[in-house]
């Protein structure tokens, strides 16, 4: 079992991301407010840097690499935002990054990834195993492979954000944290847990793909298909093993919410709250406004992941 980390790497990552990430604004909203009959307080991650709290687990991690593994540099799969965040704080940190990715990944994703200084490999998903392609790569190169969620430091930097939160927002009642593979949710009770210790804590995860509520509710990891849902980011088959130990310990509930609901919160995030919020940002909130009877008057805090979305994508979303 990999170590399983703690409020203190929390604090740590927080000192070492401090001089490169962005501390994001907490934003409220009467109309929000007046909606729930309680406070809200959004964390708002689609204003970090490249658009989604994932640049603060990479950072942390790459900012942990000894000599030998800066000048080989990192590794990473992913068609989302955490590519984007690896390739982005590699070159912060002057290391170089290689970005496993899927051959049909959007040309927009592959072009930022790019833009960051990032090298792609493209591999056929279906001809081609990319666990085979990092391992090659990582033996051959002596790169270092950071995958999304399951690693100590990744959920260390991914804790950052919530303990910002509290400790702008003050003592909460109920956090509310989107989850895919469960960084942010980890990372996040881990904070609360220390914080704000009479907080609850609750995952949210597309309905399609409820891998984690299941997981949560048996207490035992558990695999799905890959989910089909309007939130990419959190389209996940399973908890990782560090996540899912910390989320059995931490966090009090795992709720879902429907693709229909997460254009709600888009519609009133872009008219109320005038920001772009990408469909997996919205997770939390969707859930937050469903529970309204049993949040009466509570100081509830809400994690907004993050932004990244194209812009025909989400003018096609909300008006639909
Ligand atoms: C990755 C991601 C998530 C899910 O995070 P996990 O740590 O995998 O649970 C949620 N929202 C956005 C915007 C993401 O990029």
């Amino acid at each position: 079992m990999p170590r399983i980390p703690t409020y203190d790497d929390v604090a740590a990552a927080a000192a070492r991301i401090a001089p490169a990430a962005h501390r994001t604004p907490v934003l409220t909203s009467r109309t929000a407010d007046e909606e729930a009959g309680a406070s809200l307080f959004f964390k708002c991650e689609n204003f970090q840097r490249m658009g989604a709290f994932k640049f603060r687990g990479a950072y942390n991690a790459l900012s942990c690499f000894d000599s030998g593994q800066r000048k080989a540099g990192v590794v990473a799969f992913s068609s989302g935002n955490h590519a984007q965040a690896v390739a982005l704080s590699a070159r912060l940190l002057g290391m170089p990054a290689t970005i496993v990715m899927p051959h049909d990944a959007p040309a927009a994703k592959v072009a930022a990834t790019r833009g960051y200084g990032g090298t792609v490999v493209v591999y056929d998903r279906y001809k081609e195993d990319r666990e085979a392609i990092g391992r090659r790569l990582a033996e051959e190169g002596g790169l270092t492979l950071i995958p999304p969620f399951d690693h100590p430091d990744v959920i260390a930097g991914q804790g950052t954000a919530a303990k910002e939160l509290i400790e702008e927002a003050g003592p909460l009642d109920a956090l509310f944290v989107c989850l895919g593979g469960g960084g942010l949710l980890s990372g996040s009770a881990l904070a609360a847990r220390a914080l704000a210790p009479g907080c609850k804590v609750y995952g949210v995860e597309p309905e399609a793909g409820n891998d984690g509520q299941q997981a949560f509710r048996a207490g035992h990891l558990v695999h799905i298909e890959v989910p089909k849902t309007i939130a990419d980011g959190a389209q996940t088959q399973s908890l990782g093993k560090i996540t899912f130990e910390i989320i059995r310990r931490d966090v009090d509930d795992v709720f879902t919410a429907s693709d229909a609901e997460l254009v709600e919160a888009m519609r009133f995030f872009a008219t109320r709250m005038k920001m772009i919020v990408e469909p997996t940002g919205c997770l939390g909130f969707a859930a937050a406004r469903r529970m309204k009877n049993e949040l009466k008057g509570q100081r509830v805090g809400v994690l907004i992941s993050g932004g990244n979305v194209d812009l025909a994508r989400f003018a096609a979303l909300v008006a639909g």
